[in-house]
């Protein structure tokens, strides 16, 4: 089977169409989803209507919970948090619902595969993912070899080796069966690595690597600008930042 993992897609509708383009290209038989389907960009209501046909599973992110009044706003830099609550203004009851089907984790049996947005054994604290020592807390809080996230918006590969050595990997990967894995997909609609292009990442059980798909960044940055929302939101994603 083989599974494109894609995260943090921040209602940005001209990403996710290239992503799903690209998807659909290389005749990828699942779709995961690992939370922010919303937040910062212009499109909310028709990014969650097509994370909600294409993908099989639907990871809830904190600008999700945030959209439906469940996640503390005061968490949110204030750019965020204008995008959130403008988000909140424009929302269909249709693309409420739809968030209110995420669900927090998700464990995919067949592949040995856990699903969260942010820590495995907190998803509902949205904690980020930064020092060896959070991956080594966060390796004992799921018990699958591979476990994907997303939420910093960085992609990579953290590898488990059986005596307890981590190391990173940025690109793809054969994966060992005597290793473990967290794999962060990176973002589809607001990538922070100084790579514009959207992100997301291929798993096929045995390999997994990075895409990287060029959309219209303009297209999405005018109607941010007509929808009024904060200039640095828009500005960066020109840079990838
Ligand atoms: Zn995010």
């Amino acid at each position: 089977m083989s599974y494109a993992v894609i995260s943090d897609v921040h209602s940005n509708i001209e990403a996710l169409d290239a992503v799903l383009e690209d998807i659909d290209n290389r005749k990828i038989e699942s779709v995961l989803f690992t939370g922010d389907a919303v937040g910062y960009g212009p499109n909310p209501n028709e990014v969650l209507a097509s994370l909600r046909e294409r993908a099989d599973v639907l990871i809830a992110g904190n600008h999700d919970w945030a959209a439906i009044g469940l996640a503390d706003l005061e968490r949110f830099n204030p750019n965020a948090r204008e995008a959130v609550l403008w988000t909140m203004g424009v929302l269909s009851e249709e693309s409420k619902n739809i968030i209110r089907i995420f669900q927090i984790a998700k464990r995919l049996e067949e592949e040995d595969v856990f699903l969260v947005h942010s820590s495995p054994g907190s998803p509902e604290e949205w904690r980020y993912l930064i020092t060896y020592s959070d991956a080594e807390e966060a390796f004992r809080q799921f018990g699958e070899g591979v476990c994907f996230t997303g939420h910093s918006h960085h992609p990579f590969i953290l590898e488990r080796l059986p005596d307890g050595r981590m190391g990173t990997h940025y690109n793809s990967l054969e994966l060992s069966r005597n290793c473990r894995y967290i794999i962060n997909a990176g973002s589809v609609g607001q990538p922070r690595d100084r790579d514009p292009r959207a992100c997301y990442v291929i798993f096929d059980g045995l390999r997994t690597e990075f895409v990287r798909v060029s959309y219209p960044v303009e297209k999405t940055q005018e109607k941010m600008r007509l929808a009024g929302l904060p200039g640095p939101l828009i500005e960066r994603l020109s840079h990838g930042l």
